[in-house]
């Protein structure tokens, strides 16, 4: 027998006909592309979203479409996500952080018809346009008066497209299971893959991760993701916060420390989000002004690692809660959070923080599983390392026109990550897969040298590789970019490290370089540091 409730699919218009109705004149604030500040609410980008997708249905675009977006965090960005979602078509974010190839590829791949563009990535685009045949038209985010001399094919200033088009139009009628965005992920070995968000993953995505425990944003708070919309769904929070009826301040083009201080300050953002190099960034500037952060309460990290010395001094220097997060573009993206729970809850100290730093348990709706390679299940002790699958209804099954399967004999998606789970269910993340160091049959972990490393003073930024040993197979090397104006040395790094880590876990050498190089993500290309220290020979 069924229940006898209403069939209400989830959609993602949905999030914005609700924040029209009960929080219209939230402010929606960007920096432009173009410069100046700018301001809108919810009422105003439900009514562009409805312009844009009777636009695009002029167009010929329809259930299904795919439309491209190469944009940083605006609000056009954000309204042509819906807009989009709204004539049944998928957005298609593309980071243009991947090289000139990989962009085409996806492209290509997707089959995009329209490509929706920043003005920054105009020069990027000209010189790639022979290469994306499948795209029938250029739109330029901006109006006529910003609008550059392009070669573009029909190529139009976004504001002069939209103004063609009313908003009388009424949301394609779709089942929650149909297809809502498309995003690749960077594919540090062979092409990128798709992974295809459905309407009912993006809306139960948000509805879940806004658990109090988590996001837990309010209609008086000012959310700002830094995280782009392209970097995996920007975290859910282009649909979190109209669904929680927050403030948005989308910080555009610029996410070095300086301007993302002046905006946290002046919008007086509560919560924001991004990965653990932004806020390096960040941080940096506020040793160096001495500046302060007057209204912000919590900072999502994740993406890759968070330093506990990160989490302390956003902690105790500026008294603003770390929650760090953990996930992939295949999760929709974030599978845990670190919070405490009431059996953690009363730590203290070094062990309180030891803890936060832990990648954390998943909201309900994440299944983990730990297995060895051959499939079988690992026990929860919180120091057996075995493969951290997951399930769950914003886990991908299978990605963008591709067969081969993805999941295993239970269901279960393979992350790629090497973990351990405690008794209490936080996970801690040991390394990808790829990037274990494997000396003398026994595993040590890049991430937690890394980790430990930057909690020095005069290290700005760290990372470990395995390099062939002749006695061990391989050992760890530690990569470091010193703080401005420091001078660390070999010796004092090690004598750091020493009383932290097991005896055989001690870097066997230290290198100092001025940058390392970072995925179109913003995680440590540990691909491409193992190809610059090819040649290294241990001293
Ligand atoms: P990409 O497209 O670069 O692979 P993803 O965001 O999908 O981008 O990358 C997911 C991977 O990033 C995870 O499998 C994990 O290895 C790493 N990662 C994400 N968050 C964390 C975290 N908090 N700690 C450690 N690793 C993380």
């Amino acid at each position: 027998m069924n229940g006898l409730m209403q069939d209400w699919p989830l959609l993602i218009h949905r999030i914005i006909d609700y924040a029209r109705v009960q929080h219209p004149n939230r402010a929606v604030i960007s920096r432009s592309v173009e410069g100046p500040m700018h301001r809108t609410t919810y009422a105003e980008i439900h009514e562009r979203a409805r312009r844009l997708a009777k636009r695009l249905e002029r167009d010929g675009i329809g259930v299904g479409d795919r439309v491209a977006t190469l944009a940083w965090n605006t609000w056009r960005h954000m309204e042509a996500w819906y807009g989009i979602t709204g004539v049944g078509a998928i957005y298609h974010t593309v980071n243009p952080r991947l090289s000139e190839q990989q962009i085409a590829y996806i492209i290509n791949h997707a089959d995009d018809r329209i490509l929706l563009l920043d003005l920054t990535f105009l020069p990027l685009v000209e010189r790639m346009a022979a290469s994306l045949p499948s795209i029938e038209r250029f739109v330029l985010l901006t109006d006529a008066a910003h609008l550059p001399e392009t070669s573009l094919r029909n190529a139009v200033a976004y504001e002069d497209w939209l103004a063609e088009a009313d908003a009388d139009f009424a949301w394609a009628a779709l089942d929650e299971r149909a297809a809502a965005g498309l995003c690749y992920t960077s594919g540090t070995t062979g092409n990128p893959k798709g992974v295809l968000y459905s309407h009912r993953s993006n809306v139960l995505h948000a509805l879940v991760n806004n658990g109090a425990d988590y996001l837990g944003l309010k209609s008086r708070d000012v959310a700002m993701p830094v995280v782009p919309l392209f970097h995996a769904n920007s975290w859910s929070l282009a649909f979190l916060a109209p669904m929680a009826g927050a403030s948005l301040v989308l910080p555009g083009p610029r996410l070095d420390g300086a301007s993302l201080h002046a905006l946290l300050e002046e919008t007086a953002v509560t919560v924001t989000a991004a990965v653990p190099t932004v806020w390096l960034g960040l941080l940096q500037h506020l040793d160096a002004t001495g500046a302060k952060l007057t209204h912000l309460r919590r900072v999502l990290i994740g993406g890759s690692s968070c330093p506990p010395a990160m989490i302390e001094r956003f902690e105790r220097d500026y008294d603003v809660a770390v929650i760090h997060a953990w996930g992939m573009t295949e999760m929709s993206p974030i599978g845990s959070f670190c919070v405490l729970k009431p059996e953690v809850a009363d730590l203290d100290g070094a062990g309180r923080l030891d803890r936060k730093a832990t990648q954390g348990y998943p909201p309900f709706g994440v299944e983990f599983r730990l297995t060895d390679d051959a499939g079988r299940d690992q026990p929860w002790d919180g120091s057996t390392f075995g493969r951290l699958k997951v399930a769950g209804p914003a886990v991908a099954s299978a990605y963008f026109q591709d067969d081969t399967p993805i999941l295993d004999d239970r269901g279960f998606f393979d992350t790629g990550d090497i973990a351990t789970i405690d008794p209490h269910g936080y996970m801690t993340v040991t390394d990808r897969a790829k990037d274990v160091i494997k000396s003398g049959g026994e595993w040590i972990s890049s991430i937690e040298l890394e980790n430990l490393a930057v909690g020095h003073p005069d290290v700005a930024e760290a990372a470990v590789i395995g390099v062939a040993h002749a006695k061990w197979d391989e050992r760890p090397l530690l990569i470091i970019v010193a703080k401005a104006d420091r001078n660390p040395d070999k010796a004092g790094l090690l004598a750091f490290l020493r009383p932290r880590v097991a005896k055989w876990w001690l870097p066997d050498d230290v290198v100092f370089v001025r940058e390392i190089p970072h995925t179109a993500t913003g995680k440590i290309q540990k691909t491409a540091l193992r190809d610059q220290f090819r040649d290294y020979r241990w001293p």
